[in-house]
């Protein structure tokens, strides 16, 4: 990959369980050495330094180069890392505010965390260690679908996507000068997500395997069908779209104990009887 090129940085694999291997869901796709960001669940800004240690140098240590954020939905598993990423890149020295832009609500959520934090916040700015005044505040943008934001590196395109009774839930379509990246965030099959990834480059989808769906209760399964792809209909979706890389993010596992933990072979397996395409499953840290 060429110098200034988009790549995409997984922070975060996880689900809300928490596996020390995997973060909360958080994706950096950075342009022209800009980043961008998708979704800051838990442990956020620690695997952004890891990747800015591992030669992503365009996030700056301590992600304090990371100014535009965008959220896919509301989930506690998504968002668990935001006052993170308001406070640790601030307290290391970033001076911009952040943009962050995200379904109704998260203009709420932003003002309870700064409210949450108000005592931190004046003694940062009035102690001894005198931080800037500046780098905590956040301009939320509450969001419908449609062209969301551009700059000279991306136009970022929401879509609606279905999780059930979180209805202002999203998808994403980032067209950047070399790449159309796609990431499903967190939903069941829908139409809006095959139209918005027709040519894409890479798809970044989440997925749960038909082996650990047998392995959970009825009403597991029955919340997974309405909330979650199944790897026999990301199958049957990755053959409407045919990216040229479909990346799998936000595996759901069989729940219980760490000897239940489902392995990334067993999705793969299952993605390939039905799809020929190439297919990767995503473990923190990867670049694509
Ligand atoms: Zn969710
Ligand atoms: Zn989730």
């Amino acid at each position: 990959m060429k110098d200034g090129s988009t790549k995409v940085i997984m922070l975060g694999t996880g689900t809300p369980r928490p596996d020390p291997e995997r973060s909360g869901p958080a994706t950096a796709v950075v342009v022209n050495d800009t980043p961008y960001l998708v979704d800051f669940g838990p442990g956020v800004i620690r695997r952004a330094t890891a990747a800015y240690e591992k030669g992503i140098a365009a996030i700056g240590f301590g992600g304090i180069n990371i100014k535009t954020v965008f959220l896919t939905h509301l989930h506690s598993d998504h968002t668990v890392g935001y006052p993170d990423l308001i406070f640790t890149p601030w307290v290391m020295g970033r001076r911009e505010p952040l943009d962050v832009y995200g379904p109704k609500g998260i203009a709420a959520m932003t003002d309870h965390i700064l409210k949450a934090w108000q005592v931190d916040i004046d003694g940062r700015t009035n102690g001894i260690n005198r931080h800037n005044s500046t780098g905590y505040k956040v301009n939320a943008h509450e969001i419908a679908a449609g062209v969301i934001f551009q700059d000279r590196n991306v136009k970022v395109t929401a879509f609606p996507v279905r999780h059930e009774e979180m209805t202002d839930s999203f998808g994403f379509r980032f067209d950047t000068p070399d790449r159309v990246i796609v990431l499903s965030g967190d939903t069941s099959p829908v139409q809006s997500l095959i139209d918005h990834s027709q040519g894409c480059d890479v798809l970044i989808h989440e997925a749960y395997s038909m082996e650990s769906y047998h392995q959970v209760s009825p009403r597991s399964q029955e919340f997974r069908r309405c909330h979650h792809t199944s790897s026999a209909e990301l199958a049957r979706i990755a053959n409407e779209v045919r990216p040229s890389l479909l990346v799998i993010y936000h595996r759901s596992n069989a729940g219980g104990g760490s000897a239940r933990l489902d392995h990334e072979q067993v999705l793969i397996d299952e993605l390939k009887r039905d799809y020929a395409g190439e297919v990767v499953a995503a473990r923190d840290l990867d670049v694509f």
